[in-house]
């Protein structure tokens, strides 16, 4: 492809609201184009990796053994309610009705739709499994759709559901598809990792994400070196040591005047913060909730949320802690504390006696003991993990790091067959429901992950797989005869290699190129100018070490094979 007739058109301007570097990247490579919030244009130059990796991703599903189809995006809301997920997915389904009146939804995942599918066509257990993926444009109104293709609100996923007799057969399935996002995110060159998951809005039991490695990452996950234990901290559990309490005979007040945080406590008490619980009020659609844990912990929502099964947690209003506690915010405790659901994380269990508030304004309560003071209706595991937290499994210490989630697969069990009745008969004309799985894949999410990894400060550097042209060929001086004819001579060449070339023939000044091969990022560049050649020499360079060499005219496919090899 010459570049005088692609369509590329890079750009010194990064969006006011491009605030991670995929999005600034892809935005000054030209290759995105907003529309609205959430919703881009991908342009030829994105269009092109977007294809690789379909491309990359298709051949996996191939070998995973499941079977490519193509569903409606625009999914009748009958279906959804069949699953009971019509009342349940909230704002980020957009909800459309047609000129009958009827109700649609974009759909932002297929479940429904697939268990339609299959219930009409599967009855016997002779028939199963069956493994079914599509690559398709999905919608979800995300409450802040930001930082580009990483949260849009309009993306490309690769989703693919599995039906099973049983949970053996709903095993192998997933440990083929587990097996096939490795592979995939392998091919594509990244740098990744596989994290035990929450399995969120889409149900079931049992999930695990892949993340790729990058500081940018929206998601922190934790993992342990010495026994393999990954998880996302949405999910990570851990073994806090209760540090050891003199009991007392009863529970006593002591006053606390203004000091509404844990710490503050701590110190005028001079005893160690873990001694300390701290008590949180959270509305959620089940009332309000008072979580008690450690002084010097935090709640992780999405585990709290999944401990009630609630569609929403939010801290409750500073009102709201009065109307409960009698007290302003900050000394809210468990002894006493009516009209709320008390839950206790694991952290504070073995507590023998501890300190909280009372419940009273600048009062707190030592020695609290549970069972004798308090007693929570529910212990339940809620604390935020982090680094140096120890593993749950080895009790080694946990490393923390952060990822963009690339993928995300689920056994999801009898979630959606058994609601939707899609069920197999066997034996004697017994019949059940399905079990089922399912498996997505962020195609245009992971675009992004791949530059928020692979990238410095001149631009994009593209692992050879995804990149959009694997080399450019630059041609120094466009006025020059002989070095475009040489350019024109090299390009054929490389193009009858099998290379995916860009040549470079604009008339622009060898800087203006220069930056602009270095901000697309092509793995490898090849610049023929004037005064090498006059010497019979062209210049080859790698994107990532920006080596560059002077190689003999013969040579230069030779040279580029070479170091695409280690692109
Ligand atoms: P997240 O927690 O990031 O919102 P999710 O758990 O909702 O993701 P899934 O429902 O598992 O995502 O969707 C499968 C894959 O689709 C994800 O792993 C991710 O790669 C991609 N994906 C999900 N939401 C978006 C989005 N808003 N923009 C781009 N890709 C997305
Ligand atoms: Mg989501």
């Amino acid at each position: 492809m010459r570049w005088s007739n692609f369509y590329l058109f890079t750009s010194r301007e990064v969006p006011s609201d491009a605030e991670v570097v995929s999005h600034q990247l892809m935005s000054r490579a030209g290759m995105l184009r907003k529309m609205a919030a959430g919703i881009y244009v991908y342009q030829p130059l994105a269009w092109r990796s977007i294809q690789k990796l379909m491309t990359i991703v298709r051949r996996e599903m191939e070998v995973a053994g499941s079977a490519e189809l193509a569903m409606p995006a625009v999914q009748p809301a009958e279906l959804w309610e069949e699953s009971g997920r019509w009342q349940k997915y909230g704002k980020e389904l957009l909800r459309i009705r047609d000129r009958h009146d009827r109700d649609f939804c974009f759909g932002p995942t297929h479940e429904e739709i697939i268990t339609d599918v299959v219930r009409r066509d599967i009855s016997s257990y002779r028939q199963l499994p069956v493994n079914l993926y599509q690559i398709q444009t999905k919608f979800r109104d995300e409450i802040r759709p930001r930082f580009g293709l990483m949260r849009g609100r309009e993306f490309l996923m690769k989703d693919a559901y599995s039906f099973h007799a049983d949970d053996d057969s709903l095993h192998e399935a997933y440990e083929a598809m587990h097996a096939a996002y490795c592979r995939i995110l392998e091919a594509c060159g990244l740098n990744y990792t596989v994290v035990e998951a929450d399995s969120g809005a889409i149900g079931g039991s049992w999930s695990h994400e892949f993340m790729v490695l990058a500081e940018t990452g929206e998601d922190a996950i934790v993992h342990c070196d010495e026994c393999g234990y990954a998880a996302n901290v949405e999910k990570a559990t851990t073994e806090l040591v209760a540090p050891e309490t003199e009991p007392a005979a009863e529970a006593t007040e002591v006053p606390t005047p203004g000091m509404s945080s844990c710490a503050e406590v701590a110190e005028h008490l001079g005893v160690p913060i873990e001694t300390l619980v701290k008590t949180l009020l959270y509305e959620t659609d089940q009332g309000i909730v008072a979580v008690v844990l450690r002084g010097d912990r935090d709640v992780n929502e999405v585990k709290l949320g999944n401990e009630l099964d609630a569609t929403f947690v939010r801290l409750a209003s500073e009102q709201q802690v009065r109307e409960v506690t009698g007290a302003p915010v900050g000394f809210a405790g468990p002894v006493g504390l009516e009209g709320v659901t008390l839950m206790a994380d694991e952290s504070v269990r073995e507590l023998k006696a501890f300190i909280s508030g009372a419940n009273a304004a600048d009062t707190h309560l030592q020695g609290v003991t549970w069972g004798r003071d308090a007693e929570p209706a529910r212990w339940v595991d809620v604390v935020q993990v982090g680094g140096g937290d120890p593993c749950p499994r080895c009790s080694s210490t946990l490393v923390e790091s952060r990822g963009v989630e690339s993928g995300h697969i689920f056994k999801l069990g009898t979630v959606y067959s058994e609601p939707m009745g899609c069920t197999f008969s066997f034996g004697e004309g017994e019949e059940k429901p399905m079990t089922m799985g399912c498996y997505g894949f962020g195609v245009s999410r992971t675009i992004a992950a791949c530059i928020e990894q692979n990238h410095d400060e001149d631009g994009i550097i593209w692992p050879r797989p995804l990149a959009p042209f694997e080399v450019l060929v630059v041609a120094l001086n466009s006025k020059d005869e002989t070095v475009v004819a040489a350019a024109e001579e090299i390009y054929g060449e490389l193009k009858d290699a099998g290379y995916d070339v860009l040549f470079d023939d604009r008339d622009e000044r060898p800087g203006v190129k220069f930056k602009d091969a270095d901000l697309v990022g092509f793995p490898v560049r090849v610049v023929i100018g004037a005064k090498s050649l006059a010497n019979g020499q062209i210049e080859v360079s790698d994107r990532r070490s920006k080596g560059r060499q002077d190689v003999a005219r013969e040579s230069v496919v030779e040279a580029v094979s070479k170091l695409l090899e280690d692109a």
